[in-house]
Parts: structure tokens; sequence; C-alpha cells
């Protein structure tokens, strides 16, 4: 897989506001919020898009949707609620080949999505 900018997040060369990070997630706000809060959880291992999930990244997957819950519960919106967004290809809308979940929050969200 080619680098992307979400590597170059990882290893810090380009900055980020970092809001989370473990040895298998981080977590950062996305430069171009569509919402108050708009968080990007990923995997610090480099896994271009959904379809190339293996087996074996089960538990890194769980992983990132535990992250979100955990940011949503300690930020104090997930009463209120939240929408998590794993984008895949062209039609879903992914921009940057490294998967990534987007959590948004701090409004009310309209369904479906355009
Ligand atoms: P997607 O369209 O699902 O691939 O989402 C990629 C997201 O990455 C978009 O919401 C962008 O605003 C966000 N993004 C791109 N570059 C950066 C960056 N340097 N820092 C934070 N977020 C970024």
């Amino acid at each position: 897989m080619s680098d992307t900018i979400f590597a170059k997040i990882i290893r810090r060369e380009i900055p980020a506001q970092i809001v989370f990070e473990d040895d298998h997630v981080l977590a950062f706000k996305d430069i171009h919020a569509q919402a108050p809060v708009h968080v990007l959880f990923i995997p610090k291992k480099p896994i271009a898009t959904l379809n190339d999930l293996q087996d074996g990244d089960a538990e890194l997957a769980g992983r990132l949707l535990l992250a979100a819950a955990a940011y949503a519960k300690r930020e104090g919106f997930a009463e209120n609620g939240y929408r998590v967004v794993f984008n895949c290809n062209g039609d879903g809308g992914q921009t940057v080949f490294h998967i990534h979940l987007h959590l948004l929050a701090g409004r009310a969200l309209s369904w479906p999505p355009g």
C-alpha cells in the first residue's frame, strides 16, 4: 500500500490534533469538520480500505469501534448520540486510503445521507 497522509500523521511528520492514542489506534480531529465533533480513528497498521480487512484484523477493527465509543462517553455526548462512518472506495466517498472511522457528533445528523 502506498504511503498516505495518515501514515505521515502516525509518524508525526505532519501535525494533527491528536485526541487519543494507544498501541494500536490513533485518533485526531478531522481537518474539515462536518459537525461540531468530527474525529477520525485509524489503526496504526496501514490497511487501505475495508475491502482489505482480513480475519486477523477483527480485533483491530473492534478496537476502532471501542475507542470511538469510549471517546464519546469521555467527552459527554454518548447519551445525546453520534454517528460512526467508514467510507469505502469511490462511491463511498473515500479519499484517504488508510481505513478510518469518522465519529460525528454535536448536532442532529440527517438520515439518510446524501
Ligand atoms: P474519507 O473521505 O472518508 O477518505 O475521509 C478522509 C478525511 O480525512 C476527510 O474528512 C478529510 O477532511 C480528512 N483529512 C484529510 N487530511 C487531513 C489531515 N491532514 N488532518 C486531519 N484530517 C484530514
